[in-house]
């Protein structure tokens, strides 16, 4: 969804962060459980990050199956929302940005835009994905990543807000400003897996799991009936800080580690505060366990936004959320019920 030019060592990090998870999901494609059922792995690079799968079925090429559909399902997705693609439909909203006409989209496009207004509503306009011309302006990532001159940075500041998106009908769309640009980076990982869950089960699959970078659904338990268990990533080490068992619910994580470049000794990352366009420096991470992965994955990154403080007030305020923040000084914070074993010396298995 981002760049697709990113750094070389992407690739390195995306194995490194799919060791840690997998090495916690236990021994997949091997072990037979009581059930009959066996675990099935795919991984596959897509919405610029590795999205692995693990489904429990008794039969390998109903599990592939169900997969290989999921995977298309992804890759729908991604060619509608990404704003890298010329021909997508976030792309055709940002190229009219600022003209009379309403341009007109899918549904579906006009569905995720609305949820994504109502997101921004909620978390008191900290979530915002008219942040799109901040994020090019900064290019983290790119090969034109830069700190911005102040003045660059006020003149982006000034076409970015999510009161002006207008949306008309179920497939209207428009953007007031002329250099307004969507970018869907906050949602389209989380949206995608729970697109992909739902074809698993109209596949009949009962037990899986779909982990895209980090951000992860699951549904039911393993097939010996135990939750998942999902690794969270240490944003300062190459090791896990804790395990999450997860059961029909999703975990999702924004930090400041993955996209990120230094200069001065200062760390410039890919999150950002709306109303200032620079990056967020309170926190290293942010995990959040809720029902879905597009709530996870939104929540992740506005709580990042908030701050440590305004966020845990925010989770606990929030029905069915709940969340571990890591602050910029390493300490910790969880919210009243969430629920993890720490892990404290343990490095990854690699
Ligand atoms: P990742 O995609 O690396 O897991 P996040 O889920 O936190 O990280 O999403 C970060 C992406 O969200 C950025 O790359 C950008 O596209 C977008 N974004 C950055 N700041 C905001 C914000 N304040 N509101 C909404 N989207 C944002
Ligand atoms: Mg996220």
């Amino acid at each position: 969804m981002k760049n697709p030019g990113g750094r070389p060592s992407l690739a390195l990090k995306l194995l490194i962060g799919s060791i840690l998870v997998v090495g916690m999901i236990g021994l997949i494609g091997v072990k037979q459980v009581k059930s009959g059922a066996r675990l099935y792995r795919q991984a596959q690079v897509m919405l610029d990050t590795l999205v692995e799968m693990t489904v429990a079925s008794q039969n390998e090429q109903e599990a592939h199956t169900a997969m290989a559909a999921a995977y298309e399902e992804i890759g729908r997705i991604e060619a509608l929302l990404s704003k890298y693609r010329n021909d997508s439909q976030i792309s055709k909203i940002n190229q009219h940005a600022g003209e009379e006409a309403i341009v007109r989209v899918d549904r579906e496009i006009v569905e995720i835009v609305q949820r994504s207004l109502q997101y921004a509503d909620l978390t008191g306009g900290v979530f915002d994905i008219t942040i799109g011309p901040v994020v090019d302006l900064w290019g983290i990532g790119t090969d034109h990543e830069h700190v911005p001159e102040n003045a660059e940075l006020q003149h982006v500041l000034s076409s970015v807000g999510y009161k002006n998106i207008e949306i008309q009908g179920e497939t209207g769309i428009r953007l007031r400003e002329p250099q307004m640009a969507l970018d869907l980076g906050g949602i389209a990982k989380g949206y995608s897996i729970d697109r992909a869950i739902e074809v698993l089960r109209r596949h009949k699959i009962t037990s899986a799991l779909v982990n895209a970078g980090g951000d992860i659904r699951c549904i039911g338990t393993k097939p010996d009936g135990s939750p998942w268990r999902v690794g969270i990533q240490h944003p300062r080490k190459s090791s896990i800080i804790g395990v999450v068992p997860l059961q029909d619910a999703a975990v999702a994580t924004s930090g400041d580690y993955e996209r990120f470049f230094m200069r001065n000794n200062t760390r410039f990352h890919h999150i950002f505060t709306p109303s200032t366009g620079m990056p967020v420096s309170e926190c290293q991470s942010v995990t959040i366990t809720t029902k879905t992965a597009e709530m996870a994955d939104v929540f992740a990154t506005a709580v990042f936004v908030m701050g440590p403080e305004r966020g845990l007030t925010f989770i606990e305020a929030s029905p069915e959320v709940e969340g571990m923040i890591i602050r910029a000084d390493g300490t910790m914070l969880t919210s009243s019920g969430f629920s993890y074993q720490p892990v404290n010396s343990m490095h990854s298995a690699f």
